[in-house]
């Protein structure tokens, strides 16, 4: 959405889809959905149509536009792998961070399935490439556990977790209150990327 973000994890947002529904009890309070219902509505405003998903494609091209180097959000009022989004469409979004490899993004779900499935698949041959970084959102154990076996078992070469830490049900291993440095999921089943979601997937 903005070349500039206030999340203090990351540099930059980009949305090239906007909306979505929710999945689990982290979407309880969903920022990105407070905000969007705010402007629905609003004669084109990027949210008149409040939180319904939809694509952007006119935003696609937007991080090839900015020159220096950022730490990209992708997606920070969607979730890329809601299954209203065609797989055509998230190749067209990896293509992008592909070329723009002078950025690093930062793909955060909570479709951890089909997250793993794409990566195992059409999305294998971007799933190695050290500037995008694959993230799942960990809530609760219920929804939190099953979502980190599938990202470590995504062949990804950077891999990330969004700890969400009011949600109770986690052992303290995964549970951070947001000031703790970043770390990188390099090789499987090693450390953890806590941090806080405060918007989007
Ligand atoms: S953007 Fe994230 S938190 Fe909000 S409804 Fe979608 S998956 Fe849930």
């Amino acid at each position: 959405m903005s070349d500039k973000s206030t999340i203090e994890w990351t540099d930059a947002t980009w949305n090239p889809v906007r909306g979505c529904t929710k999945i689990s009890a982290g979407c309880k309070h969903c920022y990105a959905e407070t905000f969007a219902e705010r402007f629905r509505g609003v004669p084109e405003h990027p949210f008149e149509f409040g939180f319904d998903i939809r694509l952007v494609p006119h935003k696609l091209e937007e991080p090839l536009k900015w020159r220096t180097p950022r730490m990209v959000f992708v997606n920070s009022m969607s979730d890329l792998f809601h299954q209203a989004v065609p797989d055509e469409y998230i190749l067209n979004v990896a293509r992008v961070m592909r070329d723009a490899r002078w950025h690093t993004f930062q793909v955060l779900t909570k479709r951890a399935d089909r997250l793993h499935r794409m990566l195992g698949g059409v999305l294998a041959p971007f799933a190695k490439l050290p500037n995008i970084w694959w993230g799942v959102s960990v809530e609760n154990r219920k929804h939190g556990v099953p979502r980190i076996a599938l990202l470590q078992d995504a062949p990804a070469a950077v891999r990330f977790l969004s700890i969400e830490p009011l949600l109770a049900g986690l052992g303290r291993a995964f549970v951070d209150n947001g000031r703790a440095p970043r770390h990188r999921l390099g090789d499987r089943g090693r450390g953890e990327r806590a941090g806080r979601a405060a918007d989007g997937a």
